[in-house]
């Protein structure tokens, strides 16, 4: 396929596709797929091997958000019946963190829950990243603390923070649809402060929330053009008890379709697959670690993930390797960038309120809702059937006395 060849040599010379060619991956057929996966496959080994990042989730702060993002089994109004509990004390943070390091990961994601940090909130969160490098000093953090203001970049990154995550989530179009009380320059301002502070910017997305491939194309070369680090791709999960509990629009083929976009728009940035992957995947998961270089390993922030061990497992017969703390996770050229701390990378990378299970956990209650029109752009093929079995609230691990998933 012309289209494919084009966007293989794109990828391999760091060349951003068009428009058009990004929306075309995504109108490819099943038929197609397995082309669709094996050409941005290509572009993954080129600038990330066959090596798989593990990023473990720590949820500081869960639940009673002011914030009325909807796809968040968090936020104000939420019916979902979630964990809720406020700031982890530093050590229990810390043992949280340990578990993930101990499974394989090596960057810890403390996530709160909120519109933004108060200099109080900074204070603590620059002892739980002390108390986890006192712990292992290679183990990479990143923050995730919501909107930020003058000056907490700054102090997160003085604290020994390596990353902050932000995503912007939807495209700039639809985004007052799924918030209404904070906008999208609001968070490309966050992942920018970030970035100016000399973190490396972490930014991404949520699929599945009824918007259309433009709106995906939009929001992935917004996300190229603010040049984060990582981009983790989360599908929605629909929770209970939240305005999109009834969005199941999503395919494993779509949801494939969907990270090759974003391999060929972002070639040599990691992309990171996020929450949603088990309930949208499910076992088609195998297939996305020949586009995502990264992912989450244990449970997420409001929702369970699959074992740990099952993880391991399936990238181990997958043919990929778990990435080691020896190894430099960016290609050579990004990584200089985030080492000299110059903040020149145009834009940024991580997750959320939002990454992990999309902040947008929510419970299952009851019989599988009613499938939902297939948004405009997509066809009915990629409508997917509601699974509501699939979600699980998270109940061990951090905020809980059962140990975590790792
Ligand atoms: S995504 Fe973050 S800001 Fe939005 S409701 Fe959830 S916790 Fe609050």
């Amino acid at each position: 396929m012309d289209l494919l060849n084009t966007l293989v040599d794109k990828g391999l010379r760091r060349e951003l596709p068009t428009r058009e060619e990004a929306l075309a991956v995504l109108a490819t057929t099943d038929d197609d797929l397995l082309d669709v996966v094996a050409a941005a496959g290509k572009v993954r080994r080129r600038w990330f091997g066959r090596r798989v990042k593990l990023n473990y989730l720590v949820n500081l702060k869960s639940g009673l958000c002011p914030e009325d993002c909807s796809y968040c089994s968090q936020r104000l109004g939420s019916k979902a019946e979630i964990l809720k509990y406020t700031w982890l004390k530093p050590d229990d943070a810390s043992k949280a963190a340990a578990a993930g390091v101990a499974g394989g990961a090596k960057r810890v994601c403390l996530v709160a829950s909120g519109r933004g940090p108060t200099d109080r909130d900074i204070d603590r969160v620059s002892k739980t990243i002390e108390a986890i490098k006192e712990q292992n000093e290679d183990v990479e953090v990143c923050a995730c603390l919501g909107l930020l203001t003058d000056g907490q970049a700054e102090r997160l990154r003085a604290a020994g923070a390596d990353a902050y995550n932000h995503n912007l989530n939807t495209s700039e179009a639809t985004y007052g649809d799924i918030t209404t009380t904070h906008t999208f320059a609001d968070r490309v301002d966050t992942v920018q402060q970030a970035q100016a502070a000399g973190m490396s910017a972490c930014s991404g997305l949520i699929a599945g929330m009824g918007e259309s491939d433009a709106d995906l194309v939009d929001v992935v070369f917004a996300l190229r053009e603010l040049d984060p680090d990582s981009v983790p791709v989360n599908f929605l999960i629909p929770f209970e008890g939240t305005p999109l509990a009834k969005e199941w629009n999503l395919t494993p083929q779509r949801a494939l379709r969907i990270l090759a976009m974003v391999r060929f728009v972002c070639p040599d940035v990691e992309v990171r697959l996020a929450g949603g992957r088990e309930v949208h995947l499910r076992s088609m998961q195998p297939l996305a670690l020949h586009l995502a270089n990264s992912i989450f390993l244990g449970d997420y922030l409001t929702s369970e993930g699959q074992e740990g061990k099952a993880d391991l497992d399936m990238i181990a017969d997958a043919g990929f390797e778990v990435e080691g703390t020896d190894t430099t996770t960016l290609p050579e050229h990004r990584a200089d960038a985030v080492a000299s701390g110059c903040g020149g990378h145009g834009g940024g990378g991580c997750g959320p309120c939002g990454d992990g299970d999309t902040g947008a956990a929510a419970e299952t209650t009851g019989a599988p809702e009613a499938e939902s029109p297939a948004p405009a752009g997509e066809t009915r093929a990629d409508a997917g059937g509601a699974r509501p079995d699939l979600v699980a609230v998270r109940r061990r691990g951090a905020g809980t006395d059962l140990a975590p998933n790792a």
